[in-house]
């Protein structure tokens, strides 16, 4: 039976019917899916249960939200807030503990993200810590640039992304540099380091930069520079980390991997269709272009090798009205066709949930079904298991924001 919103908002069958038709899925993934797909909501209960002592929050619009959640497994779940009418799931407080409910019924509990110990820390420079590196339960994120140029120069964005928008406003809000500044960022990382055992990876990206001698040089050349802070706190040449730029040339990689401890190299290609990336990321198709993309990410395993190269879609996002794909059976064997033609040259693909955000043109409309994320997720991590593929740099420990990658647990 479908609640009033839901049916105004969307109408499908209920989570329980959709796992039960797959029943080889983790039903705690399903569910990580289901809370990123439709959102969430905290209640008062929740919003007055939060420690900003112990707990990781961020600022948005003058509201302290929780960062986001655990589930029992450790799952992590990057969930935004979403407002009564999309439908999301509410979070509660009850007996002691944080709840995921959903038509009035408790469905799971959850836990908020911990605080870091170095988030109350400033920069010799004077900036808060946690604004210039962010946490995720495992995993250490900088945020490097605000900027993009296909965003911001020239109006050619990726349709679905809030990034510009959200940085630019976190940049004017803590009065940050819209480039962080290498020795910032090393301060940051050292100081997060020394809480035992946390962190597992260092995650590095920013917008496009396409300026340079060859195009995308001065980007390359920025992350080498913050490469090369941070791998002085490591005495070993390569450290854990994951750089997410832009496509570069052979030589541009080969640069990267020389003079850098760098240990692993994404570029998002976003939509894995030629017709429907050249619509949906513009930026991307006219200086790069989808095959030269593809060449590209398949010459990143010629240097980083096998298993270090990764590229992420934003599923479901091209099943977008007016020119995505209709039936999503369409969608899902087009993506996961041509993720197999990367996966057999060494590229692994992982997908994230796409959520129409505030701040992105595709804003308005809405995510595909559970049931075709189910499918996707299986798809991308049958497609690792089938060609000896690993993704351990992008795991459920290190990144925790794809549903595929969750699954490579019990491979
Ligand atoms: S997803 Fe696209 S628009 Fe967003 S920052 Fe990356 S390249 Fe720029």
């Amino acid at each position: 039976m479908l609640n009033p919103t839901r049916n105004r908002y969307r109408n499908e069958p209920a989570f329980d019917e959709v796992v039960a038709a797959h029943p080889d899925f983790p039903r705690l993934i399903a569910l990580k899916i289901d809370v990123q797909r439709r959102g969430v909501l905290y209640t008062e209960s929740a919003f007055r249960a939060v420690d900003p002592e112990r707990h990781q929050l961020y600022t948005w619009g003058g509201v302290h939200y929780p960062h986001s959640l655990l589930l029992r497994d450790g799952t992590t779940v990057l969930a935004n807030p979403q407002p009564e009418e999309r439908d999301p799931y509410r979070v509660e407080y009850t007996e002691g503990r944080f709840v995921l409910v959903d038509e009035g019924e408790i469905i799971e509990e959850v836990e908020i993200w911990p605080r870091p110990r170095y988030y109350d820390k400033k920069t010799s420079s004077g900036l808060l810590m946690k604004e210039v590196v962010s946490a995720r339960p495992q995993r250490l994120d900088i945020f490097a640039s605000a900027f993009c140029h296909f965003a911001h120069a020239e109006d050619n964005g990726c349709k679905f992304c809030p990034l510009p928008a959200h940085h630019r406003q976190l940049r004017e809000t803590y009065d940050l540099p819209t480039r962080l500044r290498a020795h910032d960022v090393k301060e940051c990382i050292a100081e997060a380091l020394k809480e035992p055992g946390r962190f597992t990876n260092i995650h590095i990206t920013g917008g496009s930069v396409v300026k340079g001698k060859e195009i995308l040089d001065a980007e390359l050349s920025y992350y080498i520079d913050l490469l090369k802070h941070i791998g002085e706190l490591f005495s070993t040449p390569r450290f854990p980390s994951q750089l997410l730029a832009t496509a570069y040339n052979e030589k541009q990689l080969a640069r990267l991997r020389e003079e850098t401890g760098l240990g692993s190299f994404t570029a998002d290609i976003e939509v894995l269709n030629e017709e429907k990336f050249n619509w949906i990321c513009p930026g991307k198709a006219h200086w790069i272009g989808y095959r030269e993309w593809k060449r590209r990410l398949v010459d990143a395993v010629g240097v980083f090798g096998r298993g270090n190269v990764g590229t992420g879609i934003v599923g479901g996002v091209e099943t977008a009205p007016p020119h995505g794909f209709t039936s999503e059976s369409d969608a899902l064997e087009a993506t996961l066709s041509e993720a197999e033609d990367l996966a057999e040259k060494g590229v692994t693909t992982v997908h994230t949930v796409w959520v129409p955000q505030k701040g992105s043109e595709f804003h308005e409309l809405k995510a595909p079904s559970l049931d075709y994320f189910i499918r996707l997720a299986k798809g991308l991590q049958g497609l690792r298991v089938k060609h000896g593929l690993s993704v351990d740099f992008d795991d459920y420990r290190r990144c925790g924001n794809h549903p595929d990658s969750d699954l490579a647990r019990l491979q």
